[in-house]
């Protein structure tokens, strides 16, 4: 089957705030409007949207899964296929804590909608958020909800966004009334009244501006058209000129703002009481990027190891990135990916590139809100879920075999703290081994180790608060009781200079032989370049099918590093010599040379214990700079740049890890709550 959408009529979009900004009920009128438009007539009247929610949850789909696809024609077209737009929302996280999670959300949506609380304006959470989206430069409009409450406030809270967030929001519309008097919304584009009506708002009226409004509604505008004009050349002038300037000019200049990052078109409404969801959802096609508008996307090819880019064009090589492996009670473990280039037909082999892995496509879904598609084939810009990978993870990028790349990583924070755990009893004990693997294939920034010595278990994460949260998810939700022990600084090893070594598992007397033989060459890397493999094999002294048996070998052994069994990192590994035999040689003699070479080649290369010294970058308003520099510098801290990131001031800094527990507390009650910060190791 031919693409059915044309890919300037995808959004990938994610909605994200502030917990109880109202996401979730946002989401759930979007997943309404948007199911009401695609099957129209199917629906019944006497339905209320709570009713319909009920069932999309005994259907089994909660709106929690990592993506939906809805599909959504602009308000005021006939709802025809050629009108429709693909909306596929990424589920982000309500809470932030945990850097990987938004991480990966952010990575692969190319738009959000980001909704506040029309009472509390802008929170300490929503400006984590927001900078986390400038980083991975989202381009964003957003949606001022709850404008039915009591307090709540439209030009504060549109002020604390200019303050805290960013100078470039700009009001699209104003509200027709406030609290229990909260009607609708004035479009100041069109300059009209607009008015959801219907049970459940899903009637949208448009009406003259009402007359108490239109003196306020004028003055709006006009702020509107500066702003937008202001980002062209040719609209300032005619601005300036005192002409007016055609709505579709304004669309088209403000969609270009928005794209560069310059502009934030602002929207108002109340989720709950259904009023201004709808025209979200145009904004969403109107000023949101499709995937075709951004920059193509850049990884490393790996057979040259050159830097390469990859166009969204189905006609390009297939790549896509794994960003999301969750459990889903009726088919197991759903791998969500997002196509960044390419097609991907069902049934075929896709090679992973961070394992050197083959791995069958199955079958291939898209998650609607009531119902799961069987689909034959993907294309590029689109995002699914497939089932039955059996060993990617989170962040691994799936690519066509013949031209093998690595998309750039979600570079995901290495654990910094680790906690003993002790199931309490033996049905405990049975349990938890399966509830961790579960938790941490979920969470690239989990990781779990047994003490081969001690049989102990060991988990380890980002702090103090992410393990504790794992630890209560698996009692909840795996009914596994167990008692943890003090958190401990989780150290890391790497080697300081270059050096060669052999590895040899030959075994040729009786029975099935066994043969091995590998020689590599380890190097230093820069602190939090990670590991690399290379391979430098040439003339086939190691036949190419059991290349990646090496590396395994070799990666596995990384895990117990030859100082003090810590993990090894920030070094490379290059295959370069080996020989083999034509009958004895196995994938797992490679494996074990491969892992028997690394040890020795790091035994040679000065290993070392890596002092644990945090990368750490605290984001903070501007008054609170001095003293969040004093206090960085009584814990020893380095500081290595400081810069403006919108309004805020960003330090970079490196600090010894053992003075930096508690360090949370510390900068919140210093910024009256308004300090972040991201540590990792450096
Ligand atoms: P989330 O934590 O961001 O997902 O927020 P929810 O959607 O769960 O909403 C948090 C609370 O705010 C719930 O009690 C909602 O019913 C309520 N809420 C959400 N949107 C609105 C709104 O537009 N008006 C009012 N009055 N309450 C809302």
């Amino acid at each position: 089957m031919p693409r059915q959408y044309p890919i300037e009529k995808v959004r990938n979009i994610g909605i994200i705030a502030h917990i109880d900004a109202g996401k979730t009920t946002t989401t759930e009128r979007v997943l309404f409007y948007t199911g009401i438009t695609h099957k129209i007539g199917d629906i019944d009247e006497g339905n209320t949207v709570m009713d319909w929610m009920e069932q999309e949850r005994e259907r089994g789909i909660t709106i929690t899964a990592a993506a939906i696809t809805c599909f959504w024609t602009p308000m005021g077209l006939p709802r025809t296929k050629e009108n429709e737009y693909r909306f596929n929302i990424i589920d982000t996280p309500g809470h932030i804590d945990f850097t990987a999670e938004v991480q990966r959300s952010l990575r692969v949506l190319d738009g959000a909608v980001v909704v506040f609380d029309g009472v509390a304006g802008v929170e300490p959470q929503s400006e984590t958020v927001w900078r986390q989206a400038d980083k991975f430069k989202v381009p964003r409009i957003c949606f001022i909800n709850k404008l039915d409450r009591m307090g709540a406030n439209f030009e504060k809270s549109l002020d604390s966004i200019w303050q805290k967030l960013t100078k470039g929001a700009v009001a699209m519309q104003i509200p027709i009334g406030l609290e229990g008097e909260h009607k609708g919304v004035i479009d100041l584009l069109a300059m009209k009244a607009i008015k959801f009506e219907g049970d459940f708002g899903q009637t949208v009226k448009e009406e003259e501006i009402p007359q108490d409004l239109a003196a306020k509604a004028k003055e709006w505008r006009d702020k509107m058209v500066e702003k937008i004009a202001g980002e062209d050349e040719k609209l300032t002038e005619d601005f300036l000129g005192g002409k007016e300037i055609p709505v579709e000019a304004l669309k088209k200049v403000l969609r270009k703002a928005v794209l560069d990052y310059k502009l934030v078109p602002v929207f108002c409404g109340s989720s709950l009481k259904n009023k201004g969801v709808q025209p979200v959802l145009d904004a969403v096609v109107n000023y949101l990027p499709s995937p075709i508008d951004l920059p193509p996307v850049k990884g490393t090819d790996l057979k040259t190891g050159q830097a390469v880019e990859r166009k969204a064009e189905d006609s390009e090589h297939f790549s896509a990135l794994a960003f999301k492996i969750a459990s889903d009670p009726y088919v197991g473990a759903l791998t969500f990916f997002r196509v960044y280039s390419g097609t991907l037909i069902k049934g075929s082999y896709v090679l992973n590139a961070a394992t050197g892995e083959k791995e069958r496509i199955g079958r291939i879904l898209r998650m609607h809100s009531s119902d799961r598609e069987e689909v034959d084939e993907l294309y590029a810009g689109d995002i699914a879920a497939t089932v039955g990978l059996k060993n990617t993870s989170t962040g691994h990028t799936l690519c066509d075999e013949a031209h093998p790349i690595v998309l750039e990583k979600i570079s995901f924070p290495e654990p910094v703290i680790s906690i003993k755990i002790e199931p309490k009893t033996k049905a405990d004990q049975e349990k938890m081994g399966m509830a961790l693997k579960r938790l941490s294939e979920e969470d690239p920034t989990f990781k779990i180790k047994s003490d081969m010595e001690t049989g102990e278990t060991l988990i380890a994460g980002m702090g103090e608060l992410h393990l504790d949260i794992l630890v209560d998810r698996m009692k909840r939700e795996f009914k596994v009781e167990a008692n943890v022990g003090r958190p401990q600084v989780a150290y890391k090893e790497t080697i300081n200079q270059e050096a060669e070594a052999e590895g040899k598992y030959i075994k040729q007397s009786g029975g099935r032989g066994q043969y091995g033989h590998v020689w590599i060459r380890v190097n230093p890397k820069k602190r939090g370049e990670g590991f690399e493999f290379l391979n430098e094999v040439t003339g086939g002294s190691i036949p190419q099918e059991f290349i990646p048996a090496v590396q395994k070998g070799i990666r596995e052994s990384l895990d117990k590093g030859v100082v003090a069994g810590y993990p090894m990192v920030d070094m490379s590994a290059a295959l370069y010599d080996g020989s083999y035999h034509e009958v004895d040689s196995s994938e797992i003699a490679f494996k074990i040379a491969g892992s028997m070479a690394l040890q020795a080649a790091c035994k040679k290369a000065k290993p070392v214990i890596l002092e644990p010294i945090m990368k750490l970058e605290v984001v903070i308003p501007e008054d609170f700079f001095g003293d969040t520099i004093g206090d960085l510098s009584a814990r020893r801290g380095k500081i290595e740049a400081t810069s403006d990131r919108l309004s805020m001031k960003v330090i970079d800094a490196e600090v010894p890890l053992s003075e930096m527990f508690g360090y949370a507390t510390v900068l919140r009650s210093m910024t009256e709550g308004r300090g972040t910060f991201t540590m990792e190791l450096r």
